[in-house]
């Protein structure tokens, strides 16, 4: 399986039955899976949307959005339980104006859980954790 990596965005080939065994880039060294979210740009969104072999979770979310804050602990919770079956990553609305237009966020915090570049589902408000978890795993294919 393909994976990308959160620190160098190189892509990684992983046995699938080895997903799960703490990983390192073979290009950097670091954790292919750390259970912390992605900081996602222009520069790494379609590596980690498009190219990976396992679906994308982004938080889409602004500094300014009290809400937003508030789920930012429990979206990284969420990381902890979800990988490595899903990359979860957070892309600034305010700083990537045109992926976020691209995708027609209207409120946030969304949730939009991507695989092989398609859209899967999107909901829009906080969550806790456990909430982020289940309806992640309802969307999976
Ligand atoms: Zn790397």
């Amino acid at each position: 399986m393909k994976i990308i990596c959160p620190s160098c965005n190189t892509a990684n080939r992983v046995p699938p039955n080895k997903l799960g065994d703490h990983g390192k880039c073979g290009r950097c060294g670091n954790a292919l899976f750390s259970g912390q979210p992605v900081t996602l740009t222009s520069v790494n969104f379609e590596k980690h949307s498009a190219m990976s072999d396992i679906p994308l979770l982004v938080d889409f979310w602004a500094s300014w959005c009290g809400p937003c804050r508030q789920m930012a602990p429990a979206f990284s919770a969420a990381a902890q339980q979800l990988e490595p079956r899903v990359r979860l990553g957070k892309l600034d609305t305010e700083a990537e104006q045109a992926i976020a237009s691209r995708y027609r966020i209207q409120s946030i915090p969304s949730l939009i859980l991507l695989a092989n570049g398609k859209e899967l589902s999107r909901t829009a408000g906080a969550m806790p954790t456990s909430s982020i978890v289940a309806w992640t795993n309802a969307a999976l294919p």
